[in-house]
């Protein structure tokens, strides 16, 4: 019996049954018997740059070997804190944004909501605290994550949690426009949106969706969350998905990526109309919000090797050119009998839905479809719905996509 307490996972089942990884290169990792895999899915979709990144280690080990953290609370900072989110402003929609750091997605997710209540209240509309959520959505697992839950099981039997959340359908315009009519636009603070649903199962929105979503929540005076954590630096095509929809977003939450999980890091971008009470020259308006880790100082090292290798890369462009790749080699499971609908076409993300009757019938059919292409040497998982993840590292080569279904069909014909 270990210790280790799994995520998302029954440890009765798991426990003494690990599989255990114990490297990685370029798309691969290897496990303890140095078995290879292509890795569909980047980890949770995080790896943007790939496995093995030596200049990453290599700047964050010297780092740390002269100052591995130092906080940044009230007027401490360090450069490579101040670096990083001079940078990541610089690829934002727009430019002068301001960055709040944190340690990963559900940090940036708690950050979001809380900044959305503490704007209302600071610019006097404090009745402005509703939140409005997606089916399918999620956004992390605190408390304001979980509360922000699409998918009913991960917020349920937890006890009372953030009031105030109001889930619509996530693909229609008129439920959205229903819910600002019933709750009151002047009542409610955001709508938290992934431009592509991940875990919910990779659903990127119909289109003109985000466009209008967008126009609807700007006429309520209300906040637009864009949950980039999977989307953002290069994953569809853009350092974000905000700028390919052109969604002027007024937060952008983000992390994974823009370390490519080299080390833990995420954060909230705050457009300038939101961050503006409380940067006022001479001001002593503050935000009693951070984090310990907020601006950790080998981390930000990491998010900047990481960000120069996407650029010097071209990792974005090159999201944008996988996209039609990846989405015409996922077409030929389109025919195979268990599956019955690919998403894919927004960027280096694709789901490949196994028939929802089949999944009703037997929850464990897609986990089952995922050993069984683990086993054929791919790496996959089950999203929300039943689907089954890819989202490979930006840097994934023709050849592995076609090695990434072949293993996938292996996997569905073992539950076909
Ligand atoms: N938001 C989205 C869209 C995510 O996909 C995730 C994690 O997968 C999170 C938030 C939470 O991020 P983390 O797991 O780093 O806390």
């Amino acid at each position: 019996m270990g210790a280790l307490w799994h995520p998302f996972a029954s440890m009765g089942l798991v426990d003494g049954h690990e599989f255990v990884i114990e490297r990685g290169e370029g798309s691969c990792v290897y496990d303890t018997a140095g078995n290879r895999y292509v890795d569909a899915t980047a980890s949770l979709w995080l790896t943007n740059v790939g496995y093995g990144r030596t200049e990453i280690a290599d700047a964050v080990a010297d780092q740390m070997r002269h100052l591995h953290a130092y906080h940044v609370f009230a007027d401490f900072a360090t450069r490579p804190a101040m670096d990083l989110a001079d940078r990541i402003a610089s690829l934002a929609p727009d430019p002068g944004s301001k960055v709040f750091l944190a340690s990963g997605g559900s940090d940036a997710i708690d950050t979001a909501l809380k900044l959305a209540r503490r704007y209302f209240d600071e610019i006097g509309q404090p009745q402005r605290t509703y939140f409005v959520v997606r089916d399918w959505a999620y956004h992390g697992m605190h408390a304001s994550g979980t509360s922000l839950a699409g998918m009913e099981p991960n917020r349920a039997r937890h006890g009372p949690l953030v009031e105030g959340i109001v889930k619509i359908p996530w693909d229609s315009i008129e439920a959205l426009e229903a819910v600002v009519d019933e709750i009151g636009g002047d009542r409610i603070a955001g709508l938290f949106c992934e431009p592509v649903i991940g875990a919910g199962g990779v659903r990127p929105a119909p289109p003109g969706y985000l466009e209008k979503a967008r126009r609807i929540v700007g006429d309520a005076g209300a906040l637009f969350v864009a949950d980039e954590v999977i989307t953002g630096f290069g994953r569809v095509g853009e350092w974000f998905a905000s700028t390919r929809f052109d969604l002027e977003p007024d937060l952008i939450t983000f992390a994974k990526g823009v370390t490519s999980g080299y080390a833990p890091l995420g954060g909230v971008v705050v457009a300038p109309r939101v961050a503006e009470p409380f940067w006022q020259p001479g001001s002593d308006v503050m935000w009693r919000h951070g984090y310990t880790y907020s601006g950790h100082t080998a981390a930000c090292v990491a998010g900047l090797v990481n960000l120069d290798i996407i650029e010097r890369e071209h990792l974005v462009a090159r999201a944008l050119d996988l996209e039609i790749v990846l989405e015409d080699a996922l077409d030929s499971l389109r025919a195979h009998p268990v599956v019955t609908e690919i998403r894919a076409g927004t960027g280096v993300l694709g789901g490949v839905q196994i028939d929802p009757e089949l999944v009703s019938e037997d929850q464990g059919v897609t986990g089952r479809a995922a050993l069984a292409a683990r086993d054929a040497g791919v790496i996959t998982r089950a999203i929300g719905g039943g689907g089954l993840q890819v989202s490979p590292p930006l840097v994934v080569t023709e050849a592995e996509i076609d090695e990434i279904v072949a293993g996938l069909r292996t996997g569905l014909d073992a539950v076909a």
